[in-house]
């Protein structure tokens, strides 16, 4: 990564002397990631500020997850007094007024009923959120916010609001805020969203809000590593950039992966797949024969667990210059294709019980990008295509999602010119752009027992961009 600004911040020297001389470069934080396989315990002895209020029913399972995840609980007036109490370690009490630094903050909103309410996130907020420590995390929880109570509704939407706005205040810091809306009856599913948020494998996701829900019922789970041990993953577009260190991500949770590429990349797929110990598919996924390869090769493997639609290109143009082999080129590589592999996948059911599937879409789908009508219209159609989908199949357990990246390190973003670059990769929250392991982090994510509760959502990956919602 050839960020001039980051490699800068990283020597002390540098950041110190630009500090004394008042110079206006604002260096950005190097973020503090995991490269480690997934831990029992990714939060070990993290100090966590927490508000759970009497009136919530989510505060056991966020109080169980936080204890389990090695966190050391520290709570606010309101937590109910014996929340921690059935759960490995005793809470001390939050002291407003000392200088003790939090890892993270963790505030259940979900009592928040009326406008009134809103009080109680000033309240928690306002004394700590500058004793959150560098790369720290802030974790709401709330409820959808499209509640029949109008009253609830507002107070619910609100979140976003100070999510956002919170989000743009602490990002310089390396640290991140997200919304977990927990439907009523999903608190089960709660778990593995809380250890993600909370672990340096979110590093690169922030001001999102995510739906969690039982639509796709839930899982019981005791065991948090190797989470796919057994599995089966595709994943296109495997030779390189996301879908390399996805490809490689999952292996080491356990996953064996069909790593299907282009003919013309054999040796780049065929190295992975040694290292990994995986398999080869080397197709066009916009060629005709390719369905009946990619159904073949996964049934001699018994079906698969998670398919990840990740190969992308982009024919930039603006409308008006653009010829019709670009439009033609972006829409059945990103979109037809996707369709049609996904749908034979389905069709000859081989898609297992519980299973993932996962969809590269883009920020520019979800807000548009000049010169990109083509890309952008294959990316949004992919959100729709997930999201139809997570419907249809919450009765076998399989979850649809899409996965939207901002700005991230890869050839991809290597090709733009070098000023709409340096432009591009400040315009977020955590200025600066991600890696493709980031995405990893989140596919994988997407792709355990943990996220059974997660299915209908685009979970954007981009620092807290500036653009789109
Ligand atoms: P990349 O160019 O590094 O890798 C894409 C891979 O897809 C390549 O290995 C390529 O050979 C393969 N591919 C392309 N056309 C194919 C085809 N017809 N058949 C089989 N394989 C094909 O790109 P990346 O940055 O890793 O992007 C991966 C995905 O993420 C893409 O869908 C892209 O649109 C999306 N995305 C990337 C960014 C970013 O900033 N890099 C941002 C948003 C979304």
């Amino acid at each position: 990564m050839n960020d001039v600004l980051l490699n800068l911040s990283k020597n002390s020297t540098t950041r110190s002397l630009i500090k004394t001389l008042g110079l206006p470069v604002p260096l950005p934080q190097e973020l503090r990631r995991s490269t480690e396989p997934i831990q029992e315990r990714p939060i070990e002895g993290r100090s966590i500020g927490v508000y759970l209020p009497n009136e919530s029913s989510v505060g056991r399972y966020v109080a169980e997850t936080i204890t389990e995840a090695g966190g050391n609980p520290s709570v606010a007036e309101e937590t109910q007094e014996d929340i921690f109490e059935s759960t490995s370690k005793k809470a001390e009490k939050i002291q407003f007024e000392t200088d003790t630094n939090f890892d993270a903050l963790v505030f259940d909103a979900t009592a928040l009923k009326t406008p009134d309410d809103l009080d109680r996130l000033y309240e928690f907020f306002h004394p700590l959120i500058g004793q959150l420590d560098k790369c720290g995390r802030i974790v709401i929880i709330g409820r959808p916010s499209d509640q029949a109570n109008p009253k609830y509704a507002a107070a619910q939407e609100a979140l976003e609001g100070f999510m956002r706005s919170a989000s743009k205040e602490i990002g310089g810091n390396g640290s991140t805020i997200n919304l977990l809306q927990v439907e009523e009856g999903a608190e089960e599913n709660v778990a593995g969203p809380i250890r993600f948020f909370l672990s340096d494998r979110s590093a690169y996701i922030n001001s999102q809000s995510i739906q969690v829900t039982s639509d796709a019922g839930t899982i019981d789970q005791n065991e948090w590593t190797k989470p796919l041990e057994g599995q089966v993953a595709l994943v296109t577009g495997a030779a390189r950039g996301i879908g390399a260190a996805a490809t490689k991500m999952m292996a080491q949770e356990g996953a064996t992966v069909v790593c299907l590429d282009l003919p013309a990349d054999a040796g780049p797929v065929s190295q992975l797949s040694r290292q990994i110990d995986g398999e080869i598919l080397l197709a066009d996924v916009t060629d005709e024969k390719t369905p009946d390869h990619v159904a073949n090769t996964i049934d001699e493997l018994d079906g698969v667990d998670i398919v990840l639609n990740n190969a992308g290109i982009t024919r930039d143009k603006t409308l008006k210059y653009m010829d019709s082999n670009y439009w033609d080129q972006a829409l059945s590589v990103n979109l037809e294709a996707v369709v049609r592999i996904t749908e034979r996948i389905l069709d000859d059911e081989l898609f297992n019980e519980n299973g993932r599937l996962l969809c590269m879409s883009s920020i520019a789908g979800v807000s548009g990008n000049k010169g990109q009508t083509n890309y952008a219209s294959s990316k949004a159609g992919l959100i729709g295509f997930v999201r139809s989908h997570s419907k249809q199949l919450n009765d076998q357990g399989i979850t649809a999602n899409a996965l939207a990246p901002g700005f991230i390190e890869t050839r991809l973003t290597e090709e733009m010119p070098l000023a709409v670059r340096e432009v591009a990769r400040r315009m977020n929250n955590l200025s600066q752009g991600g890696t493709p392991e980031d995405v990893a982090q989140a596919i994988t994510f997407l792709a355990t027992p943990g996220a059974q509760g997660v299915t209908g959502q685009i979970l954007r990956v981009c620092g807290g961009s500036m653009v789109g919602r």
